[in-house]
């Protein structure tokens, strides 16, 4: 877990303001969820032989002894909500929210335990639509940001349970055969969770799977129809993407469609954004049949490849007016006039140096912040009733009265 620092957040701020413009330009409403749940829902949502419950889960009891978990994903917690607060008879269900996420895994690049992620649900529709609205926002949101020539779109279908469970079980009597070239990982996974081998980045294991049996042969008709016509629709809108054949997911509840955005630019943490649909976990917590599709993306990723291809590079946080009092008698007089500038122009950046340091120090500190004016306030001034003003972009001084002075402001910095 780390802290996100002032020069970091510049981006996530601008980054987060783009993404709230386009979720709500497709009406996404925001929602709010709690960062604790009880561990149950974790559990038999996601599955007991997953990675993220099997080994990733911040848990612990409360002092009644009941089992609670730090949230490790969004989705769960959605679907307990809309449940919970009946959302689903609403005419909009579609729903976002950003906040941290908390997984105990092998901090790297791109990987921690504490981690943000921006996610994305909505219920209630089943047909191929709206998984092409989700892609085409996801891009939009990469086209805003200015990385959509850098990420690559992979999709796959993976059925219906009953699919799965067939080819599993063709999947682990195939792998069997090369139990020992399998490294440790895998050989446990082939005997949990064996579908998530199929997108182990071991070499040795992908060269083994070329010749595995394919879950596309395994898949019920309706479920290769919906993902044909996504296909076929995607084809016709113009969207570039790849089929990947061995493209799963980590948790259970996914079925059908599901997809990811990769990126070349990141390393082997390399998927910025993953989803698809869940049409069976609303009915499987309480709630009615509804089907469901949603996507998280992980904000330190979108962060990291910004960084890496210099998108932001060029933002620089400035001071707009730096004002320095001589004389500690004068101190609460810049308060006052600080805060009638505020009153009159709210979104200007004000810093008052209270630092008892020389007036070359202070104006060298306003340069290097790279204020726009310095107002200067000492006894003479103040007793002359005017402001000593100095603009450092035009290298030029003013005498002004207050309303003057304000004048001034409005004219620098409409
Ligand atoms: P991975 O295969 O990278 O472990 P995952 O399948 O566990 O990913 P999801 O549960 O689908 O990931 O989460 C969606 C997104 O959240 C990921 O694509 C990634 O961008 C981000 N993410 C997941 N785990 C972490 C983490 N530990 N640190 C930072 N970002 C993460
Ligand atoms: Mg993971």
């Amino acid at each position: 877990m780390h802290d996100y620092l002032p020069k970091e957040l510049k981006i996530w701020n601008y980054i987060e303001i783009i993404l709230k413009e386009v979720l709500t330009s497709y009406c996404y409403l925001e929602i709010r969820l709690p960062i604790l749940e009880k561990t149950e829902i974790f559990k038999r949502a996601i599955g007991n032989v997953t990675d993220v419950v099997e080994k990733e889960m911040y848990s612990f009891n409360d002092r009644k002894g009941n089992s609670l978990t730090l949230r490790p994903e969004g989705t769960v917690g959605c679907v307990r909500a809309i449940i919970q607060n009946h959302l689903l008879n609403k005419k909009n269900n579609k729903f976002w929210y950003l906040g941290p996420m908390f997984r105990y895994e092998r901090p790297q690049k791109g990987r921690y335990r504490q981690f943000y992620q921006l996610g994305a649900e909505v219920f209630g529709f089943d047909t191929e639509d709206i998984d092409l609205e989700i892609i085409i926002l996801t891009n939009r949101l990469w086209k805003r940001i200015g990385i959509d020539s850098d990420v690559i779109l992979e999709i796959n279908s993976i059925g219906s349970k009953t699919d799965r469970f067939q080819y599993k079980k063709e999947l682990v009597f195939f792998l069997k055969k090369y139990e020992h070239l399998l490294d440790e990982d895998c050989k446990r996974r082939l005997y949990t969770n064996p579908l998530r081998i199929l997108d182990s980045k071991n070499k040795n294991v992908q060269k083994i799977l070329e010749e595995a049996p394919l879950l596309s042969k395994y898949i019920n008709v309706s479920s290769s129809n919906h993902f044909q016509n996504l296909c076929n629709i995607m084809n016709s809108h113009g969207i570039k993407y790849k089929c990947n054949p061995n493209l799963v997911r980590g948790l259970d509840y996914y079925n059908n469609t599901v997809f990811e955005w990769k990126s070349n630019h990141l390393g082997s943490q390399n998927t910025i954004c993953a989803g698809g649909r869940y049409d069976s976990l609303v009915q499987e917590m309480g709630g009615q049949k509804t089907p469901a599709i949603g996507f998280a993306i992980g904000i330190e990723r979108l962060v990291l490849l910004t960084k890496s291809l210099n998108i932001f590079s060029k933002i620089i946080e400035k001071i707009n007016i730096y004002i320095i009092f001589i004389g500690d008698k004068n101190k609460y007089y810049a308060v006052n006039l600080s805060e009638e500038i505020r009153d009159l122009y709210p979104k200007l950046k004000i810093f008052i140096n209270f630092l008892n340091q020389n007036i070359k120090k202070k104006i060298k500190h306003a340069v290097n912040s790279l204020a726009s004016i310095i107002i200067f306030i000492g006894d003479d001034e103040i007793k002359k009733g005017f402001f000593l003003v100095k603009d450092l972009k035009k290298e030029k001084e003013y005498h002004l009265l207050k309303n003057e002075l304000m004048i001034k402001i409005q004219k620098i910095f409409k």
